[in-house]
């Protein structure tokens, strides 16, 4: 089943929430950065959390989440827009298998302590910059103190990643939930009720909870009404275009040096690891047609 995200308000319009199911552009991030399971839990749980925020800003604003702790995957950078395309790595991809007290790979121990900074941009324009402090480095629990406290949006965020045994990824997805400015004292307390029964997101998931069930089990005692229904992908925006112009803005002398010396140039992107490699010809202005 292709991955895909839902966005759903409750008929009651004191509620807003999104599920995702990202197994599949997981799996794909996995293997082009050969990351290994608490990794892969990390950049996975990032990459569900950033999707869902895209789905909640202005047309053509993208949004980035950059989260950098003393743990030993040291940073994770994942970027997406609300067209469902997002993309992101993590500084340090091979790090131990750690479980923790509940036997789930330990993924605040591998972020660690420190920061996530969370950019809203349009094309090159910054329009929102805001960091806060890691509060568990476990990215769920984060995003929710991040909500609180830069966007003043009371919200609780859940996301997941099982992994199977030989690596690939089993099962990812999330919920993430806001109180509109109407909510009242009853719809706080209901929804209070339901995110304290659930026990582990990862069991939802693992159990083939669909974006439309999780939000159920959320949202149990309230209607809802889906709003937006999309596809989501691991899709990076890098090309040969793209690279040669990054190129350009550096040194001549540079660029000539390196062509010197190595015969070529070869550039590799964070994202995909997608590779690009330009020879001497391709900075020789007689080339150009
Ligand atoms: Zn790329």
């Amino acid at each position: 089943m292709q991955d895909y995200l839902i966005r759903v308000l409750t008929t009651n319009k004191q509620l807003r929430a999104l599920a995702v199911k990202s197994t599949d552009l997981i799996e794909k991030a996995r293997k082009s950065h050969h990351t290994t399971p608490v990794a892969t839990a990390a950049l996975g749980r990032a990459l569900s959390g950033v999707l869902m925020m895209a789905s909640l800003v202005k047309s053509g604003e993208e949004v980035s989440l950059i989260i950098e702790g003393d743990g030993p995957i040291e940073k994770i950078v994942v970027e997406a827009n609300q067209y469902g395309e997002v993309r992101g790595y993590v500084k340090k991809p091979v790090i131990d298998f750690v479980l923790n007290n509940h036997k789930k790979l330990d993924v605040a121990s591998a972020v660690g302590k420190g920061q996530m900074k969370v950019i809203k941009n349009k094309l090159l324009k910054k329009s929102f910059e805001s960091t806060v402090p890691l509060v568990s480095g476990e990215i769920g629990d984060d995003l929710t103190y991040y909500f609180s406290q830069s966007e003043q949006t009371p919200s609780a965020v859940g996301l997941g990643v099982l992994i199977n045994k030989d690596l690939s990824v089993k099962a990812a997805g999330g919920f993430m939930v806001q109180l509109l400015p109407d909510a009242d004292e009853n719809t706080i307390s209901k929804l209070e009720d339901n995110l304290g029964k659930i026990e582990s997101v990862s069991r939802l998931i693992e159990a083939g909870k669909s974006p439309e069930e999780l939000l159920e089990i959320v949202l149990t005692g309230f209607d809802f009404r889906v709003m937006e229904r999309k596809d989501v992908y691991y899709r990076c925006k890098c090309n040969r275009e793209r690279i040669a112009a990054l190129l350009n803005a550096f040194d001549e002398k540079e660029i000539k040096e390196i062509l010197e010396k190595e015969g070529r140039i070869e550039v590799r992107c964070h994202f995909c690891n997608q590779s690009y490699e330009f020879s001497p010809d391709d900075f020789n202005p007689e080339n150009e047609r």
